[in-house]
Parts: structure tokens; C-alpha cells; sequence
């Protein structure tokens, strides 16, 4: 039932958290896992037109340290047995989680409930929230 995985990460604790799942569910069936990282457009669309600075540079620094990050889980899972592929879209996290999910026939998306902002008051944070809204498909949250 959940035998192709979308991990979906933004590294912070949350989502390592929900990494610990993510193998864990071998013991179900898992053996796909394509681990996701977007970098976020929004980010670097509003430093456009500021003279001493170069998005491009800067999207470019991101992704390279995305691809180190995934490349360590990617390491971890192998060893557990997993068919493992990475990942690194730009544009809107919630948007490209769930064109990724489709892309790549997953069975559950795998998520943390919060991420890097992880503010105490929220239920949900908000691309968890759009994700859980929007996606057609079974969404996995694990909680902080
Ligand atoms: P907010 O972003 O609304 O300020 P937050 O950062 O606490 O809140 P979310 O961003 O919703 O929470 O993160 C929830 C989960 O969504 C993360 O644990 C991670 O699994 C996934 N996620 C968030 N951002 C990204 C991203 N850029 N790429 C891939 N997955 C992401
Ligand atoms: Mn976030």
C-alpha cells in the first residue's frame, strides 16, 4: 500500500523527524522513496533588482547544498534497501510537491506537520496545510 514514497523536505527538524518514518516503513511494503526539496521561488523573487545581489547565485548555493543533504539520506536508504531517486524542483513548495507526487505515481506523501518556521500556535504549517488540502493522494504528517 505504500510502496513508492514522496519524501518531501525542507531539512529542518520536522522533516528529519519524519524521515525516521520514512524508513520505518519498509516494515509496510516501502521500497521506492524519491526524496523532494523545492527551492522556494518567493525567496529569491524579491531579491530581483537589488544591484549587489544575484538570485541566480544565490538559487545556485541553495541547490547545491539540497543536493548534499539529500545525497546523505539518499546513502541511508540505500543501505536499508531502498530504490532511491532525488529531487530538486524550484517554484511553490505546495505546487511542486504535488506535481512530483503525480509525476512519480506515489503511494503517500510523507511530510513533517511543521518546518523550518515552526511556529508554536499553528496546527498546520502552511504548505503541510495546501499539501493536505490540494493532494489527491494519501498524505502521511508526522507531528512534532
Ligand atoms: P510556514 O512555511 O507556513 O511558515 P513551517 O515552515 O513551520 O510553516 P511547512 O513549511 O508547512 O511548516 O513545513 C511542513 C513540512 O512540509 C516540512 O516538514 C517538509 O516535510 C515540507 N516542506 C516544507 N517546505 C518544503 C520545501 N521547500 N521543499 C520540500 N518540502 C517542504
Ligand atoms: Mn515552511
Amino acid at each position: 500500500m505504500f510502496e513508492k514514497i514522496l519524501y518531501a523536505t525542507d531539512f529542518s527538524d520536522m522533516a528529519t523527524k519524519a524521515f525516521q518514518y520514512v524508513k520505518g516503513l519498509w516494515g509496510s511494503g516501502a521500497r521506492d522513496v524519491t526524496i523532494l526539496h523545492v527551492v522556494d521561488q518567493r525567496g529569491t523573487d524579491s531579491l530581483t533588482g537589488l544591484a549587489a545581489i544575484d538570485p541566480l547565485a544565490i538559487e545556485k548555493g541553495w541547490e547545491e547544498l539540497a543536493v548534499k543533504e539529500i545525497s546523505g539520506l539518499e546513502d541511508e536508504l540505500r543501505n536499508e534497501g531502498f530504490t532511491v531517486k532525488m529531487r530538486i524542483e524550484k517554484g511553490i513548495p505546495f505546487k511542486e510537491i504535488i506535481r512530483v507526487a503525480e509525476e512519480e505515481n506515489a503511494s503517500v506523501i510523507m511530510i513533517g506537520s511543521h518546518g523550518k518556521s515552526n511556529i508554536a500556535e499553528m496546527l498546520l504549517g502552511s504548505v503541510a496545510e495546501k499539501v493536505v488540502r490540494k493532494a489527491k493522494r494519501p498524505v502521511l504528517i508526522v507531528k512534532r
